[in-house]
């Protein structure tokens, strides 16, 4: 009996290992990006908008702090949710970006180390994307080390009085609500700001060449005061933006799979029907070697994804586990991005095809939440004990 086909963007069939629910879920976001997000997202990226009418569909399908229970959320279990993030990086990594820090960096904080007032308030309207969110961690003077961080905190009666600036802010400027982390005389503390409270300011970012249908800002904070009832009382220190950060590393692994696919798909089209020297551009050796490393570096990835949200679903998922995936998936994905974009030749500077628009994004997406050097230095203390940064 002959093989079943495979699946060019799944060699190893990865897919035969979800359960029934995680293959709805992906094929639901699947069928949402390809109607509603592929149309509109190459003339969003040109002119540099956030695609917002995008937000109540993201909403009414509970991808917005979909991993997380109760409050008006899904509750889908790490794999489910990684796959949401690999569809919609599909489209775009701004949209990925948006799901992940309204879940990942705004959500879970709030559902972890916030008191039920502050859970009740914020999370089901955050669930149907009434309430937009934005993280405040990196400073100007340097994202690769939040310990130094100026921002702070005084005490002052019942509440507390925030200076600082905040700098590349995902949401920012759309944000109605930012979680922001601020030093205090007894370490980092995490302080829910809404927008409009005197004293704090956003302002958005122009002339992005990556992410642009990502809105991205700054944030000021000026003697900005917040009841004590602002406060997220379960963490305090670095490990509650850290913990975040986790979570959303942990969609990044998924997500970038999607964009490194959407790639290689086009790809596999264009040098199928490009014909040059007298046959496809596909049917000479150097270009199939590229496909296939490709195709490579996307089925380690899947399987490095998939063995992540196992562990993650087990609750044995630890931080460098998810520094070896964020590391090695976006750099597949990017180098994935950049090498189709050669391939397409001159057609590849155009945004008709999706290469130099993944590409530029993931120029981003491989330098927030820890860049490169930070992961390997995460990998290569775990290897030793001994921290080199
Ligand atoms: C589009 C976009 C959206 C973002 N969204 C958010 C957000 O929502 N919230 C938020 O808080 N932040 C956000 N960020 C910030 C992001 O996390 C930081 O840019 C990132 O952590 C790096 O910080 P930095 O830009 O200050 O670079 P630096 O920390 O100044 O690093 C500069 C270079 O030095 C390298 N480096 C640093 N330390 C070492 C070392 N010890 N050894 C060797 N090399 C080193 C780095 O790898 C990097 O190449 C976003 C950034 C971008 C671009």
């Amino acid at each position: 009996m002959p093989s079943p086909p495979l699946s060019p963007l799944d060699l190893l069939n990865v897919r035969a290992s979800l359960s029934d629910e995680e293959r709805l879920v992906q094929d639901s976001v699947a069928r949402m990006v390809d109607e509603k997000v592929l149309p509109i997202i190459a003339g969003a990226f040109e002119e540099h908008r956030f695609p917002r009418e995008l937000v109540p569909e993201l909403a009414a399908m509970g991808l917005l702090g979909s991993s997380l229970q109760g409050y008006g959320c899904a509750g889908l279990n790490a794999v489910a949710s990684g796959l949401i993030c690999q569809e919609l990086e599909r489209g775009d990594s701004a949209l990925r970006s948006f799901v992940s820090v309204q879940s990942s960096l705004c959500m879970y904080p709030i559902h972890v180390y916030g008191t039920e007032l502050q859970k009740t308030k914020y999370l089901p309207p955050m669930a149907h994307g009434e309430i937009i969110g934005c993280f405040g961690l990196t400073e100007p003077h340097g994202g690769s080390d939040p310990a130094n961080m100026k921002t702070h905190a005084k005490r002052k009666g019942g509440d507390w009085v925030i200076n600082g600036a905040k700098m590349w802010i995902t949401n920012a400027p759309i944000a109605h609500l930012c979680v922001v982390w601020a030093m205090t005389e007894n370490g980092i503390h995490g302080f829910l700001v809404e927008r409009g409270t005197p004293g704090f300011t956003a302002s958005e970012i122009h002339h992005k060449f990556s992410l642009r249908a990502s809105a991205t800002g700054a944030l000021y904070f000026d003697e900005v005061v917040v009841p004590d009832e602002n406060r997220l009382p379960g963490v305090s220190g670095l490990k509650g933006p850290l913990s975040c950060l986790t979570q959303a590393r942990y969609g990044i692994a998924w997500g970038v799979i999607g964009a490194a696919q959407a790639c290689l798909s086009q790809l596999i089209d264009y040098t199928k029907s490009r014909v040059l020297f007298g046959r496809p551009l596909a049917a000479t050796q150097l270009i199939q070697v590229r496909l296939a490393e490709m195709a490579r570096g996307i089925t380690t990835a899947q399987l490095l994804a998939l063995q992540l949200g196992r562990l993650k679903d087990q609750g044995e998922l630890q931080p460098v586990q998810v520094s070896l995936a964020k590391w090695n998936n976006v750099r597949m994905s990017l180098d994935v991005a950049r090498d189709c974009r050669d391939m397409l030749g001159g057609a590849g500077i155009s945004a008709e095809y999706a290469p130099i628009r993944h590409m530029l994004n993931l120029e981003s997406v491989i330098t927030y939440e820890g860049t490169e050097a930070v992961h390997q230095l995460s990998v290569g203390r775990e290897l030793t004990g001994l921290a080199a940064f």
